[in-house]
């Protein structure tokens, strides 16, 4: 059984795994494919398990960031986002990510979003002012265990500026009243667009129902994105918890700093293969603790490109070797929280059907 984040998840047969996806607007950083492998590895532990995994990863291609961005490159957001998008899939496929079963897209999920709006105002957890629906979420920051104030800084951060017709500081737009001159969508209380939080609750009940398995998202989406989709995903179907478990991947920064465009310090995936082995980027996301933030540092890429040289050269010793203690020490530590060094360390010491065993399961060989 696989435990994760503190949380232990017996599954039976199959597993759901909901993948908060990218915003097509920029091409794939190194924070960006930090999330997106871990959530592979997850998945390829369960499968390991024999468990079959219907993941699902979403693509938020109805945003105002993708609107502006579009804007500014003189294109229309759709076929600004369809390029990004094939820049994204080519990265994830050199990095040995597998495709997600079901990859759901906004904008084809906008009816859905009206009709889990129009269910949380028939339950009350919802209200309509001029044209936007609010989801009523007091106490959601608390319950996400994020403290009020620190709750308000990071709703700034995320561009929700408080709303003088909410109620409540803590609501939240399900669906948004359109401004002048941005894409909009007609529904029962005129024409508007999704709230960013209902996109992916809409998304992950319609594809996968009422709950998951397995959520994963950067650490960045733990609020307030992540607790308003299970809010009001927890509201409109009374099942609760909305997610048995929760991966936020560790941010990935550079000189202490957390990359950002307009930083400067993105690092690009696209960029770092042109000099270096794909597997040795992955083994370099994946060779720590999943949770914890971390630095990058060009120099490690050289230090995981050997330490994935020595890993094959044990994976090929004692060819013909079937199983062996040393390679249940490897799913056993793989099983405890994704200990990927723990593993490693047990594989480039034993050798053989142990390192073969870790290298298959993590996608490296
Ligand atoms: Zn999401």
């Amino acid at each position: 059984m696989l435990r994760i984040g503190g949380t232990a998840l017996p599954v039976v047969g199959r597993a759901r795994m909901y993948v908060c996806g990218i915003t097509p607007y920029d091409t794939t950083h190194l924070g960006h494919a930090a999330t997106f492998v871990w959530a592979d590895v997850a998945g390829r532990v369960l499968r390991h398990l024999g468990v079959e995994v219907e993941s699902c990863r979403n693509v938020t291609d109805v945003d105002d960031v993708l609107d502006a961005a579009a804007a500014r490159a003189g294109e229309r957001a759709d076929s600004f986002a369809a390029v990004q998008q094939f820049r994204f899939d080519r990265d994830m496929a050199a990095l040995g990510v597998r495709r997600p079963v079901h990859e759901p897209r906004a904008h084809n999920h906008v009816g859905q979003v009206v009709t889990l709006a129009a269910a949380l105002l028939e339950g009350g957890h919802a209200y309509e002012r001029e044209g936007t629906v609010f989801f009523r979420g007091a106490g959601t920051p608390e319950r996400a265990g994020v403290p009020a104030e620190v709750a308000r800084e990071l709703a700034v951060e995320f561009g929700h500026l408080h709303d003088e017709r909410a109620d409540h500081p803590d609501d939240v737009p399900v669906w948004r009243a359109a401004r002048p001159g941005e894409p909009a969508w007609p529904s029962p209380w005129g024409s508007g667009r999704p709230g960013w939080h209902a996109e992916c609750a809409a998304m992950a009940l319609t594809v996968l129902g009422a709950s998951v398995d397995l959520h994963v998202g950067g650490e960045d989406l733990r609020f307030p994105h992540h607790a308003y989709e299970s809010a009001m995903a927890e509201a409109v179907t009374g099942v609760r918890p909305f997610a048995r478990s929760w991966m936020h991947v560790g941010t990935v920064r550079v000189g202490g700093e957390k990359m950002a465009k307009s930083a400067g310090n993105l690092v690009l995936v696209s960029d770092l293969l042109e000099g270096h082995p794909a597997a040795a980027l992955r083994l370099l996301l994946v060779d720590r603790p999943w949770d914890r933030p971390w630095d990058f540092e060009h120099a490690a890429l050289d230090t995981a490109a050997a330490r994935l040289e020595r890993l094959y050269a044990a994976a090929a010793r004692g060819v013909g070797d079937g199983h062996s203690a040393a390679a249940d020490a490897v799913s056993a530590a793989l099983l405890a929280d994704l200990d990927v060094p723990g593993a490693l360390a047990v594989a480039e010491e034993a050798g053989g059907a142990a390192a073969r065993l870790a290298l298959s399961v993590l996608g490296l060989a």
